[in-house]
This record gives C-alpha cells, structure tokens and sequence, in this order.
C-alpha cells in the first residue's frame, strides 16, 4: 500500500508548531480550512497593500498608505470615554493627527514622546477637513524604517486572525516545503515560462509587484495547473480503472434496430445519427465504455438511448435504463414498449412500487435473462437485482452524477458499457472538470419543424388576465402546464401553493379540466394524473417541480411558472422545455413577483432572450459558479484554491490531455516522472487514487 513519501511529511504537520499559532489561533484556522502547512501554503492573498514613503502627506491622496517621518507634537488626551486619544504630528511640510480609540495612555506617552521624530505608517483618512491617521499599523525609530515593508499580501480572512498571523506563519511554512522534481512537462513549462513550484509559491505569497498577483501571470497559472493537473489526473486514473476490465465487444447486428427505424414516424436528426455511430462504435471496442451524452431539452435523447440499448440486445445481452422519477419511468415505458414489442424485444419496468410477487417475478425474469431491457428508477440499482448478462446501463436525465457514483455503478458487472446522459447542458469547462474521465459526446441539434417557444415575462400582478387567456386557450383545444412556486426546502409548502392554485383554478376554469400532480402523491396516483394528461382528458396540470425533467407531451403547448424569479436558470430552462413539442407554437409565462431585483431581471431576460440551452448554461456558470451548477458534495468535484475553472478552462483541457497522455506511457506512475506526479497527487490528498494505481 504506497504511503506518503517522508520527503512530504513538513506539509502535513501540526500548525501549531508554528510561533504565533497556539490551539486557539489554530482552530479558528481551521474555520478557513487551514489544517496543516500545505493548506497555508496553498491559501494565496487577494490582493496587495503598497506602502508609499514620502515626506510630507501634501505628496499623498485619500486613501493611500504610507510611510512618513513625524515630529511629536502634542498629546490631546480623551476628556470623554469614546472619544479618541489625539497625537499632533507634523511633517516636513505641514502637521496632521494620529488617532487612537481605546488606548493606554501610557504606552501611547511612550511610543511618541514629544519633539522626537517617530516613523508611522497607515492610511491617509480626512475626517471634518482634517487630514488624520487611525492607528498606524507600524511605528519605529528612523533607523528601522527599512523594516516596515513596501508590498504586503492581503490575504482572505476569519476571525480570530489577522494578517500578520497569517502571512507569519505562511512564511514558517514556505521555509518547510521540499525541494521535489518537476512533475509538470518540460515543454509546457517553457511554453508558458512558468516558475519552478517552489519558487511560484514563494513568489505567490510574496509578489513583488501587483501584476504577479493576476491570475494570468506564469506563477498564479503554474499553480492552478497543478491543481489542474491532480485533479484531472485522479479522473484519468478512474477512466483507466474502468478501461482495465475488458469489457464486452457489444457489436450490433441491426436486425433489430432496422425494425426500430422503421416503426419510427420521423427522420434521425444529424446529429442523433452522429451521437448513435459514436456510442455503437465505443460500445464494440474491447473495453468498458464510459460516456456522457450532454443534450439541450428536447434534442431526442430517449430514441438515442433505445436505439443503443437495442444494440446491447442485438448483441446478446440486457440493457437498463434509469430515470430520476417514477413519472419519467412510466413515460419512457409508455413509449418505448410499442418500439420494443415490434422489434420481438421483451421490456419492463421496474421501481419502489413493484412490491411482493410481482416484484419477485420481475427479479426473477431479469436474472435468467427473460427480461431484456429494463426500465426503472433507483430501483434497478439496488444490491438483490442481478442481470443474466447485462451490457449497456444508461443513466437518463441527470443534474448531478459523481465521479464516484459512477465507480459504484460500474461495480453491477466489470463489462457493462455506461452511457450517462445530462438534463441539461453544462458549460464545457465543467464538463472538463466534472467528467474528465469520461468520453463526451453534444447533441448539437434539435428536430426540425419544432415551432419557436414565446417566452414572455408577466408580472403577478396580471395572473387574473393570464387565468382568462387560459380559459380561451383550453377551449380552443391547448393543454398547460402550471408549474407552481418553489417554495425554498420545504416539500409542505410548495405543495399547499400547488393544491390552493388548483382549488382556486377548478373553481374559475372547472374542476373536470384541472389536474394535480406532486411529489407526495402515491404512484398509481401520479400515474392516473398524468395519463389523464396525455390523453386529453386534463386540460391544465397544476404542477410542483416533479415535472421539471423529462416529461413529454407534444400536445401541451402553454407553461405558466409562477415565481420564476425564485428557480435557477437551468431548471426553467428544463420547465420550458416541457413544451414546443409538438406542432403548435408554444408559449412559456414567466409569472414573476415585482418587483424584480437586478439580478433575477437579467435572468428571466437570458431565459426569453434564448432557447440555446448550452448558451443558457454559460450564462448560469457566470451567475452562480461552479458548485451550485454540479451540487459540489454529490458530485466529488474538489473545491478549487489556486485554479478558476470559469476563466481557465484552457488550462484544464490541457490538464485533461496531459493526463491521459501520462497514463497512457506510464499506467502505474513508476517512472522518474510517474514519482513526481504521485508526489503532486499526495500533495493534493488525492491519496485514494494513487491506491487505484498499484492495483493488478
Ligand atoms: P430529451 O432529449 O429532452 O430527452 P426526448 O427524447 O424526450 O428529448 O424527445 C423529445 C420529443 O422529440 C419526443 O416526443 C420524441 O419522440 C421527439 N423526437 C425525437 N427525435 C426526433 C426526430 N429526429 N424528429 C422529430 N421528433 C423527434
Ligand atoms: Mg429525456
């Protein structure tokens, strides 16, 4: 079992070996995640304080900090507690105060006595037209003025610890940091002109002039790389890791899939021909395949899923698929059954609700192989179900789906092919850092002759006007959707919105025509509901968000979101998705609550304004960063100290490369080069994948 190196050990000791760090400094570094030398090291300032010495503060503006030789003139003690303590200095030039709150007046008579010259530094402040310095945060006789710093790292703090604390005892810990070999690649270190580690940490903490804080400058680019570097190297390893079990070589025959086609009323889109050829072809190499397939709502994933899961069969195995929902269960059972019993192709589903014999029966049949394709929820992933031969698992709808929940996934059979397929498009730079170890492919394109979708933003104070439009809507034969409020972590309230919209509608548009559908309700109740819906029998489905995903009837062609303002821009995106369908033009009301704040205006506005749901995803990127978009604790993605994943994505795809690349000629890291990346791996605590490397 490869441990830490000992050449690493001075990065992971106690803080508290530091001077200035005891227990209680230490504990409230831990509240920035500071809990050892490597976190000190790797937590860099923001920004710089500049120091300007002059001689006299005429040369000065509001503002600046500087360093300036001051004759003590007087004391002007506080006659009144709260007042401050007054200290009259003048310069060269002219003459200012010093202010004190709360000091001794002796150690304030002894650090200034009258008519020596003093040297203070601190920032220049006018206060009632006088020019003044609040506590200067150095005084020193005129011999030591060259003591005083000119640059100082500002760094990002809690409390319970000041700057000094902080850049002291990052300067105990840079003095610890070994001397390693470069883990990085020769020529890429030339092509950027980047520091040695060592030196860019040294430089990082103590810049000599602003630019070399930029993140654009070679030691700030250096570091993220490295952290860049690690972490795309712990995906890498993980795709290896899968590619290591040979899979099956699942080689279609398209006897099958040839009866598919036909029974399907419509052409492939391009680009569904373009993602199926590369899902087919990875499908029939030799090891596990390991795909993530990102397409905007509505680009016709389903078909692509069927169709793949149709060559597994062609091939002589099972497939599975799995949905978020119950409700997404039974539409893709809806839909795909007819497909499938065409083709002679045995389908099921299978959620929480099959219970006692008839889920044995299930269970049964899927483990002699009887079944052979499955649809299901989380269902299906569970311990006692076992396949007779299953080769292709697909992962439908998916927001958030961890490095490490497909490493658990791929443990139901060491051959299985893993198709995951995204709710909505992610920005490509997180796609990079989320799914560096799988293959992508885009679904660029949607179907055509889809009618445009109007999105207009309505304010609340309108939705009596919206409710008559409807009323004139559903006799002319459109079906709605009303998603209702999310009301912020609670399921009773969103749900006690959902039910008064619905009372209060049924009473304004007739109960006959309106429907309810949440989360709370049983199965077999959001299946009647919901099959209500498609056959017409609804006219308006009042909603909660277990709509959000997935659904699809062509047929409804208006969805009113109310309190648009409070979802994030991928989920009404997905909402507005669940219309434009079909043959109509369809309409999305943006009900909002006015008035609307800056920020929740520009987002309503980038949802009317686009339909693109990858442009949509960028815009969502900038708003919120990365962690909410992937939901950082489900997803495993690190938190990023040194690297912008928004801004550097050049860098991570560069990483990404590098790190298959080194695999590639180095699957376990035992050369010179392979030590020195295990080095950067154990530095990054990525301790759990170099064990992966040793295995076999
Ligand atoms: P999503 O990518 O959001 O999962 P779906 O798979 O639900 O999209 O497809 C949306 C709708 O588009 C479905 O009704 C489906 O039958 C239809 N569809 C899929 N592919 C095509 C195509 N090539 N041409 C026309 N309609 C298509
Ligand atoms: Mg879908």
């Amino acid at each position: 079992m490869p441990t830490r190196p000992e050449i690493l050990y001075p990065l992971f000791g106690q803080l508290t070996q530091f001077s200035g760090i005891g227990p209680k400094i230490a504990l409230n570094l831990a509240k920035l995640n500071i809990d050892s030398p490597r976190d000190l090291i790797f937590t860099l300032p923001h920004s710089l304080l500049i120091r300007k010495k002059i001689k006299t503060i005429l040369e000065a503006n509001e503002g600046d900090i500087i360093i300036i030789g001051v004759t003590v003139d007087e004391h002007i003690e506080n006659q009144q507690k709260n007042k401050p303590y007054r200290i009259n200095v003048s310069d060269v030039k002219t003459s200012f105060q010093l202010i004190f709150f709360h000091s001794r007046k002796n150690w304030l008579r002894d650090l200034f006595p009258i008519g020596d010259i003093v040297i203070i530094s601190g920032r220049l402040e006018h206060f009632e037209g006088k020019v003044q310095i609040t506590h200067p945060d150095y005084t020193c006789k005129p011999s030591d003025i060259d003591q005083i710093p000119l640059i100082e790292p500002v760094y990002s703090l809690s409390a319970g610890i000041t700057q000094k604390t902080l850049s002291k005892s990052t300067k105990q810990a840079l003095k610890g940091i070994p001397d390693l070999k470069e883990w990085i690649n020769p020529s890429i270190i030339n092509k950027f002109k980047w520091p040695k580690w060592k030196d860019a940490l040294q430089e990082a903490h103590f810049p000599k002039g602003i630019d070399q804080i930029s993140i654009n400058s070679p030691i700030r680019q250096r570091l993220a790389y490295d952290e860049m570097l690690a972490h795309q190297l712990t995906l890498a390893i993980a795709r290896q890791n899968y590619r290591k079990y040979r899979g099956t070589e699942n080689l279609g025959t398209e006897l099958l899939s040839s009866i598919v086609m036909k029974a399907i009323p419509f052409e492939l889109t391009n680009a569904q021909k373009r993602v199926i050829l590369e899902i087919r072809n990875d499908m029939s190499q030799p090891f596990r395949m390991n795909r993530l397939l990102q397409g905007d709502v509505g680009s016709g994933k389903t078909l692509i899923a069927f169709l793949c899961m149709v060559t597994a069969i062609e091939a002589g195995g099972q497939a599975v698929i799995m949905a978020p929902t119950e409700i997404l269960t039974k539409q893709h059972e809806d839909t795909l059954r007819p497909l499938a019993e065409k083709a002679g192709i045995t389908l099921e589903s299978l959620t929480g609700r099959d219970k006692g014999k008839n889920r044995k029966a299930k269970i049964d049949a899927l483990a002699d192989g009887k079944i052979q394709i499955i649809v299901g929820t989380h269902a299906v992933f569970q311990e006692n179900i076992k396949f007779n031969d299953l080769r292709l698992a697909i992962i439908d709808e998916q927001h958030r789906f961890g490095v490490r929940q497909r490493m658990d996934l791929g443990k139901k059979g060491d051959a299985v092919d893993i198709l995951v397929m995204t709710a909505t498009p992610i920005p490509r730079s997180l796609a990079l850092t989320n799914y560096g170890d799988m293959e992508l492919s885009e679904l660029d394109e949607k179907p055509t002759g889809r009618k445009p979708i109007n999105t207009v933003m309505v304010s609340n104070s309108r939705i009596e006007e919206v409710i008559e439009r409807l009323s004139i809507a559903i006799k002319d034969g459109s079906q709605v959707y009303w998603v209702c409020p999310l009301v912020e972590e609670s399921d009773y309230l969103d749900l006690t919105s959902a039910e008064d919209r619905a009372r209060q509608l049924s009473s304004v548009l007739g109960q006959d025509n309106i429907g309810l559908v949440h989360g709370k309700m049983s199965g077999e109740e959001k299946d009647k509901v919901m099959s209500n819906f498609i056959r017409n029998k609804i006219k308006i489905l009042v909603a909660t968000t277990v709509i959000e995903v997935g659904v699809d009837v062509p047929n409804a062609s208006i969805i009113v979101i109310e309190h648009s303002e409070r979802f994030g821009l991928s989920q009404l995106h997905q909402l507005r998705g669940r219309v434009g369908r079909g043959i109509d033009t369809s309409t999305c009301l943006l009900v909002y609550a006015s008035p609307l704040g800056k920020t929740a205006k520009k987002r309503l506005e980038t949802i009317r304004e686009t339909n693109d749901g990858f442009k949509i995803a960028n815009v969502d990127l900038k708003l919120r960063g990365a962690g909410d978009i992937l939901g950082v604790a489900q997803s495993g993605l690190p938190k990023f100290r040194m690297a912008d994943i928004e801004t550097q994505s050049d860098l991570m795809e560069l990483a990404k490369d590098e790190a298959r690349l080194i695999l590639n000629n180095d699957p376990s890291l035992l050369t010179e080069k392979g030590k020195a990346l295990r080095n950067l791996l154990f530095i990054m605590g990525a301790d759990e994948y170099i064990k992966m490397l040793s295995v076999g």
